[in-house]
């Protein structure tokens, strides 16, 4: 039911409209706050690279 995530998944901060969010190639999903300063750009999960998803553009094809 969540195909379109809002929420962190490591501090369950909400994502506003206009914020940008970084995600895995598996969709784990967090803020730029954890993402920068505590995860370092790696996902906690799959240890996959977080890329940072544009807002508007959460569906990126590549
Ligand atoms: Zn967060
Ligand atoms: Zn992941």
């Amino acid at each position: 039911m969540a195909e379109c995530k809002t929420l962190c998944e490591w501090c369950n901060h909400p994502f506003g409209q206009h914020v940008a969010r970084y995600s895995c190639q598996h969709n784990c999903t967090f803020c730029e706050v954890c993402t920068t300063a505590r995860l370092r750009f790696q996902c906690p999960n799959c240890q996959g690279v977080l890329r940072c998803v544009q807002p508007g553009n959460e569906n990126p094809k590549a």
